[in-house]
């Protein structure tokens, strides 16, 4: 059983609740950051007690150096690190290179270093956009099609990252257990104001920068099932997990279901949660001019449920509900002050 970790991205959201959760079992964890000088004392605040059991490498996507300490001495990786960003960019290389060269970059120098176990954070953004012909809902065995002209870059870089690694897997590693977690959008507790970009949706909802809601949804899933979601396959029977493709949701929402729901869970701090939707014109009409509403278009009226219930069974989970997860979210950004109370 796994005994020291590497957790790529030990800054993320997701990345600092995995360390969070791996060093409450006892493990020794390895992480990457790409600048220690910058991140190192935030993570030393953060875990303040780990000492030696928490080791931080300065490692870059797109570049070799620092790969080979920050896997030397792991049993297993778990790759978390991967470009996330709220603003769409011009260039979707700019999300589509370093996801990919960092996935291929991580199971390489894993492999040269002995390790056996490669767990991979993947996304439902590689499993349930573009058209797929109108489907609804989807499953493990669904795949997003990335020549799909309303796939969005970061739901091209998140396919390509997996189908690459796994490939790669496949070819050159056969004796290494591989496997993905594809959770939809990621929400809970936050431990400070460097916010993920799904946690930027409650935050806008209740702050009032989205006035309106676009008829569009997405599934919710909370951060303390994704990391435990990756400790079970980091630690699990090799035949549990060998080749597994974990997608994970504790429910569809629509955006306006999300609003409401925030206005009855926490109405001290919904206030200007909107009641009223956008209407799909004004999506269509400002789309041309803002990349965002450019993305949205084709979502409007989009069910996209992704089925979580094969991997809580396999990993042994019971999601959080969508609607504590989001009443925890909206509950610790008034906690952190990054939303008024
Ligand atoms: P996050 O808080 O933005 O974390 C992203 C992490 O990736 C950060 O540690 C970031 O480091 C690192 N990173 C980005 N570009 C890098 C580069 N070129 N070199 C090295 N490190 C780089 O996002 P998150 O929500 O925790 O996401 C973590 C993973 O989960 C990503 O793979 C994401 O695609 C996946 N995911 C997230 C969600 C969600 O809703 N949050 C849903 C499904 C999948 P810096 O701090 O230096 O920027």
């Amino acid at each position: 059983m796994a005994g020291t970790i590497l957790v790529t991205g030990g800054t993320g959201y997701i990345g600092g609740e995995l360390i969070d959760q791996l060093l409450a079992a006892g493990k020794m964890v390895h992480t990457t950051v790409r600048n220690t000088a910058k991140s190192e004392p935030r993570l030393r605040s953060r875990w303040p007690d780990a000492g030696g059991r928490l080791k931080v490498f300065q490692a870059d996507l797109e570049n070799d150096a620092g790969w080979a300490e920050a896997c030397s001495g792991c049993d297993a990786v778990a790759h978390v690190a991967s470009p996330f960003p709220l603003a769409v960019p011009k260039n979707e290389d700019d999300l589509i290179v370093p996801a990919r060269e960092g996935a291929l970059r991580a199971i390489k120098f894993a492999h040269a270093a002995g390790i056996d176990r490669f767990v991979l954070t993947s996304s439902a953004a590689a499993i349930a956009y573009g058209d797929q012909d109108g489907k609804e809902h989807f499953t493990k065995d669904d795949w997003t099609p990335v020549d799909h002209p309303s796939v969005a870059p970061y739901a091209k870089s998140k396919t390509i990252a997996e189908r690459v690694a796994r490939d790669w897997a496949t070819a050159n590693a056969p004796g290494m257990v591989f496997c993905s977690i594809n959770p939809v959008a990621v929400f809970g507790p936050v431990v400070n104001d460097d916010l993920s970009t799904s946690i930027e949706i409650v935050k806008k909802l209740l702050d009032g920068s989205i006035p309106m809601t676009p008829n569009m949804g997405i599934g919710v899933i909370d951060v303390r099932d994704v990391a435990k979601a990756h400790v079970a396959a980091l630690m699990a029977p090799a035949e549990t997990v060998r080749d597994g493709r974990f997608p994970m949701q504790a429910k569809f929402l629509w955006l306006r279901e999300m609003s409401q729901a925030l206005r009855t869970l926490v109405p001290e701090l919904a206030g200007k949660a909107p009641t009223k939707g956008m209407p799909n014109f004004l999506v269509k009409l400002l789309a041309p001019f803002v990349a965002e509403m450019n993305t949205m278009k084709s979502e409007l009226g989009r069910t996209r449920d992704v089925d979580g219930t094969h991997t809580a069974q396999t990993l042994g989970l019971t999601y959080i509900t969508a609607e504590q997860s989001l009443e925890d979210t909206a509950r610790s950004l008034a906690e952190h002050g990054i939303i008024e109370s």
